[in-house]
């Protein structure tokens, strides 16, 4: 039983209080099919919306089945439209853009029900209101009486034991109308179905009270017919939807409408490009930043190359090698990469030449030929440079010597036999140096000769030889045999009857990782007399060295590899990569952390400003989409308010849009990614994407894909408390 006492309605407009009706009393029941009617403006719509709990009322009281309702908050109303009411509507409210069965189905979905289950009801219910021709044809495609017939079979969908129905004949012309009240009346048989009509002659056959009302009163209470009458209105059990239906609406949602998805498509793409452009730059700035430094230890700072220790501090093997090698974002191995840190001089009479040691294959030169022996080498530059240029013919005419080459190997022997031109060299930048692999060998001990802590012992005094002070350094002669050697007449005083002759030497060789220990027996002791007959060379060079053959300074020097660099092949890669060394036992270097960034602040300064730029970009670019993604939404607001006489909640409403917008959110990106790896792959020819993403991590995707779905939880908040801020009834007539 559904009772009115003394219930008035007032509204509230400009200050000026206007009364929808008063004092009414009622008393209604199951069973009963009752009409209602009057002229324009006596409050009929009022009191129809109040009943159905669409609008709250002032004064007075209703009662359902006994239980007060004026103290109903918005949650208990919709719970009380859900357990009770169904509306019909003049303008019939249909989801235009789903189709006569999807408009059936939304109601069942809403009450929780399956979609397996449901099929054959919601057919069943298109045939009672005879519509069998038209299950998927859209809403917007059927006449006004079609329409009116899908919303009869809706409320009879949600199964409620109330069905008000607010000038459902309105609209139509008068075929229809009476079409659609003899429907509404086959319905009635068990349930309270209340409508509002103009036309009463229609409704005579049918009605079994007719109410008269007038300047918000009620004129006539005239029961028409007696019916068995029930006073109790049984409750809907009501359920939610599940969550599979809410992302199946979801879904359905993103596509039912082509402009609206063609239009969101496009603002997420101009979100995801915008972000990811700005991102990229803000990444390669901060990339130039961090590079733009320089080092004293390594001459070989390209951005790509990774230096690699273990962990264990053992020297590298083949195996560590082909590791190392395989993985995948590694361009090239250098295993021993002492060199490629070593600024190597030659000098000859009238030039001095330095530079670093070439770090490729090469098998071509621009003047001169390819080298074929060991004292043949080739140098690369701009070709501007000016020992390629002015001093071109010098150059090729010398011969050269090795700086800081141990021994007399190559001295004035080295040729330069060909020149390579480098046009992405600067002018000024020092140039390369081709070599062949036995001079590389060479140099790879002279280096580690100096890099290593090196101690002599004779007779239990202990010399010690640093890179700084050549204090009886090591000097290599082809006079001597394996296992003697040499000194001169200086180290008597540390020998019995100041004579070192056949006493014992030893040398040990040792860095950080390794020691080589190695005994000599002392063969020669030379002076100023017999220097040049014994060594060949003039004593002043000689005086303060200790000479060892050739096979035994490389017993000495030739140390294990302990440390190799990798050259990656895409600079984006380096943390990635980094991470997978350091998982497989490696300790890994990068140039970048390697540079001191002297005078960095100015680019520091540029680097922050770009980030604050970045931040304000997404700021404007989360409102500019905000009222952008607002207007074309506005257009759903007929939607959410179906949902909403439907019996949704708030959240299930935000919950429905959240989901439509992750899914074109995900498409586009998902669309835009592709595109990206396209780019990247070469298949398609966008530099300018190219060059953006260069710096992209996976891990700076993800997280604009992050951005965008925060965006979406954000509007779909907004636009859900928008919709419903105000009653049902106002938000349906600001609808557009
Ligand atoms: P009916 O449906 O019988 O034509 P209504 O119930 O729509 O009449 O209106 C009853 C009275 O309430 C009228 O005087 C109307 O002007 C007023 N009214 C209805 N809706 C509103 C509203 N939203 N704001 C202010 N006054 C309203
Ligand atoms: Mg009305």
């Amino acid at each position: 039983m559904l009772r009115l006492k003394n219930v008035s309605k007032y509204y509230y407009q400009d200050g000026v209080i206007a009364s929808g009706f008063t004092k009414v009393n009622l008393e209604l029941h199951l069973g009963e099919f009752v009409v209602i009617t009057g002229e324009s403006g006596s409050g009929k719509s009022t009191l129809l919306n109040v009943l159905s709990g669409l609008d709250s009322y002032e004064d007075g009281e209703m009662y359902i089945n006994g239980e007060e309702t004026s103290h109903y908050t918005e949650e208990d109303y919709l719970n009380y439209r859900r357990k009770y009411v169904s509306n019909i509507f003049q303008n019939f409210n249909l989801v235009n853009s789903y189709t006569v069965y999807q408009n059936i189905e939304l109601t069942m979905l809403m009450n929780g029900k399956k979609r397996k289950d449901i099929k054959k009801y919601v057919y069943e219910l298109i045939a009672k209101v005879g519509l069998n021709k038209y299950k998927h044809t859209l809403a917007s495609k059927l006449s006004g009486g079609q329409k009116q017939r899908v919303a009869i079979a809706r409320a009879l969908a949600n199964d409620t034991p109330i069905i008000v129905a607010d000038e459902p004949t309105g609209s139509l012309d008068s075929e229809s109308s009476k079409e659609i009240l003899k429907l509404l009346h086959e319905i009635s048989k068990d349930k309270l179905v209340i409508i509002v009509t103009h036309n009463k002659s229609e409704i005579e056959g049918y009605a079994t009270r007719l109410i008269r009302m007038h300047d918000g009163k009620l004129l006539e209470d005239k029961i028409i017919k007696e019916v068995n009458l029930d006073s109790h209105l049984e409750e809907k059990k009501v359920s939610n939807i599940t969550r599979l239906n809410k992302l199946r609406l979801g879904i359905r949602n993103t596509f039912n409408i082509p402009i609206k998805f063609t239009l969101m498509f496009i603002i997420f793409l101009l979100i995801s490009i915008t972000l990811i452009t700005n991102y990229g730059g803000f990444k390669q700035s901060e990339y130039e930043t961090n590079t733009l430094g320089y080092n004293n230890y390594f001459a070989n700072n390209d951005s790509k190359r990774i230096i690699v220790t273990k962990n264990n501090k053992e020297p590298f093997t083949n195996r560590d090698y082909e590791l190392i090698s395989s993985l995948e974002n590694v361009d090239y191995l250098v295993e021993d990469d002492l060199l490629l840190d070593y600024n190597i001089g030659f000098f000859s009479d009238n030039l001095y030449l330095s530079g670093t040691i070439l770090n490729e294959d090469v098998n071509k030169v621009d003047v001169g030929k390819m080298p074929t022996s060991s004292n043949e080498i080739v140098v690369k530059g701009n070709p501007d440079n000016w020992y390629l240029s002015d001093m071109l013919s010098s150059l090729l005419e010398d011969k050269f010597t090795v700086d800081a080459f141990n021994g007399t190997k190559y001295a004035g022997k080295i040729k330069i036999v060909g020149i390579i031109y480098d046009n992405e060299a600067n002018y000024y930048d020092e140039l390369e140096f081709l070599l062949n692999e036995e001079l590389l060998n060479d140099l790879t001990l002279s280096i580690n000769e100096r890099y290593n802590k090196v101690t002599y012992i004779l007779n239990d005094n202990y010399f010690s030889l640093n890179n700084n002070m050549d204090y009886f350094g090591i000097k290599v002669s082809d006079n001597i045999n394996s296992g003697e050697i040499y000194l001169s007449e200086n180290f008597n005083i540390y020998c019995k009857d100041y004579n070192c002759l056949n006493n014992t030497f030893k040398i040990i060789s040792e860095n950080i990782y390794e020691k080589r220990e190695e005994t000599y027996k002392i063969t020669n002791i030379f002076n100023s007399d017999n220097c040049k007959k014994i060594l060949g060379i003039n004593y002043e060079d000689a005086s303060n060295y200790i000479f060892i053959s050739r096979s035994d300074y490389n017993k000495l020097f030739n140390s294990s590899n302990y440390q190799s660099s990798i050259f990656i092949k895409e600079v984006k890669d380096l943390e990635s990569t980094v991470n997978v060394l350091n998982n497989a036992g490696y300790n890994s270097l990068v140039m970048k952390d390697a540079q001191i960034n002297d005078g960095a602040t100015a680019l520091q300064v540029i680097k922050i400003l770009k980030l604050v730029a970045t931040i304000i970009l997404i700021i404007a670019l989360f409102f500019i989409s905000y009222f952008v993604i607002k207007i074309i939404y506005k257009s759903r607001n007929s939607y959410y308010t179906t949902l909403r006489t439907l019996g949704s909640t708030k959240s299930v409403c935000i919950n429905i849009l959240m989901k439509e917008l992750f899914t074109i959110a995900t498409i586009t990106y998902s669309l835009f990614l592709i595109f990206i790896i396209l780019v990247n792959k070469n298949i398609l020819d966008f530099e300018y994407f190219r060059f953006i993403t260069k710096y992209i991590e996976i891990k700076d995707y993800i997280l604009v894909y992050l951005i965008l779905i925060l965006l979406s939880v954000l509007i779909a908040n907004r636009y859900g408390k928008k919709v419903f801020k105000n009653s049902i009834i106002k938000t349906y007539g600001e609808k557009i």
